[in-house]
């Protein structure tokens, strides 16, 4: 069985997946079938996977119907089949951050956020492509392949998360776990009109995700719908010894307030995220979706978050800075690839650079000088006392409003290899997410229009530290009194 009520099984939410299989009107295999003939059709187009796990998602899907079966209740995904952005651990599972260096790297271990979703009873379907050790905003610095925009395949479907946003966007999965550590769930979700939600750090454990920039990092959704990125955090949140800087709060449950509109909402907007050169087309598409949501009963306050402009130099030291450190580890004796040489030091410097492409060792160039003696105080701890004064201001904006509002990205999606001669054009992409990294928010990327020539175009909702619930429901109301999560990309 391939549809329901002559919709394609494929094409379901979580949501509605989830409640049909508790309801026995279908079951985990027949979703799961639907998706693995579904991304038969369009992978070789949209080219969002780095490794696919058919049988293995029969088998999950096989072991879900038995829980089913014996257990007599489903989980909320229990049978969902979802994918999982390259940089998470998978146990037995090939996990390459697409990078050469780990091209051959199966851990041993799972990441606490997919342990959770093991435990739930999901189906993974496949690892999706990113760029390199998530550091870029097209998937272009993949090692292995560009992934396409579903919207239009002659353009990027953004990144870091490239991979897991064009899945989502293409029905080649249900939903996906993505990384953000300046913006790649939700830059990447704009892009391709679907859902992308980063919750505050500390919210999921970062066990198991590939360490980027440790103090930046975090893992989060990308959903057709907003309800979906509850549903999904619900399982993927809350404490874990493994990770220190994960909080021991309780999590509630973030379905519970998504009826609740967002009336006599006070919505910011900050003033220094409507700027000159910003694509006209996102910006009416935006002050559109202001628009809506004071129709329904929002009140929308200007707002001021004066450091923003210093946002992508701060993140560009320090999260190059870590990255220098983290990635020290690959040297060719502990896992990944290894390249011969005359003595241990000519392996170590033959691995780095046979193993990294060009970002990453800018990258780490970059984060290794900011760290040197005699510039760490000119950069690095510069660059920290920005991150206070932009977290501050954050911090100013929310004792007048209760979430803001903004673009998630200045422009729609551009065209594969329009900016990859130019890093600095490409690092402006995250120029409206990257502060919210620097100051541990949760934030949230939902459709709200589409340009012209039918890409679409993204909304943020920006929400104080652990108060997703407040993004969760505004999103929520804008998002049902709009069709744009229902429109689909031909393909
Ligand atoms: N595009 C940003 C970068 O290149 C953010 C990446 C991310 O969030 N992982 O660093």
């Amino acid at each position: 069985m391939g549809t329901y009520e002559n919709v394609e099984l494929y094409e379901l939410t979580v949501s509605e997946a989830s409640a049909l299989i508790a309801r026995r009107e279908v079951s985990p295999l027949d979703v799961t079938k639907a998706v693995l003939r579904r991304i038969e059709a369009v992978e070789s187009k949209v080219r969002a996977f780095v490794t696919l796990a058919p049988d293995r998602a029969i088998a999950m899907a096989g072991s879900a119907e038995k829980e089913l079966r014996t257990a007599g209740r489903a989980g909320s995904l229990l049978g969902i089949p979802l994918a999982i952005k390259d940089n998470l651990c998978t146990r037995g599972i090939l996990t390459t951050c697409a990078s050469k260096m780990l091209s051959n790297f199966v851990p041993p271990y799972e990441s606490t956020a997919t342990s959770r979703l093991l435990e739930s009873g999901y189906v993974l379907v496949g690892k999706t492509n990113m760029d390199e050790f998530a550091m870029g905003s097209s998937t272009e610095n993949s090692g292995f392949h560009v992934t396409r925009n579903p919207w239009n395949l002659d353009r990027i479907p953004g990144g870091s998360s490239g991979g897991s946003a064009a899945a989502v966007a293409a029905d080649e999965c249900l939903a996906a776990l993505g990384s953000d550590t300046g913006g790649s769930i939700r830059q990447p979700a704009a892009l391709c009109g679907v859902v992308g939600m980063k919750p505050t750090y500390g919210r999921v454990s970062r066990y198991g995700l590939v360490a980027f920039a440790s103090s930046l990092d975090q893992i989060g959704t990308l959903t057709k719908c907003v309800r979906d990125a509850a549903m999904v955090l619900n399982v993927i949140c809350g404490h874990d010894p493994k990770d220190s800087t994960s909080v021991p709060s309780v999590v509630p449950d973030f379905t519970r307030a998504l009826g609740d509109g967002v009336k006599g909402a006070r919505i910011g907007i900050p003033k220094e995220y409507f700027v000159e050169g910003m694509d006209k087309e996102v910006e009416g598409a935006v002050r559109g979706a202001i628009g809506r949501l004071e129709e329904l009963g929002a009140r929308p306050i200007e707002v001021s978050l004066p450091h923003t402009e210093y946002a992508i130099a701060a993140y560009y030291i320090l999260a190059t800075s870590e990255a220098s450190s983290n990635l020290a580890r690959y040297d060719g004796v502990k896992y990944g690839r290894r390249s011969e040489g005359r003595d241990l030091m000519d392996m170590y410097l033959k691995t780095r650079a046979d193993g990294f492409g060009p970002e990453v060792k800018r990258r780490i160039m970059l984060g290794t000088y900011a760290l040197s003696s005699g510039y760490y105080e000119a950069y690095y701890k510069k660059a920290q006392q920005v991150r206070t004064l932009i977290k501050n201001d954050f911090e100013r904006a929310f004792t007048q409003v209760d979430l803001l509002v903004t673009p998630t990205t200045p422009t729609a999606a551009f065209r594969i290899g329009e900016k990859t001669a130019d890093p600095l054009q490409m690092y402006l992409s995250d120029i409206f997410t990257i502060s919210v990294n620097l100051a541990g928010l949760p934030a949230l990327s939902l459709p709200c229009g589409f340009t012209s020539d039918n890409v679409p175009v993204g909304l943020q909702f920006i929400g104080k530290h652990f108060d997703e619930q407040t993004i969760l429901r505004a999103a929520h109301a804008y998002e049902q009194s709009t069709d744009w999560h229902r429109r689909r990309p031909a393909l």
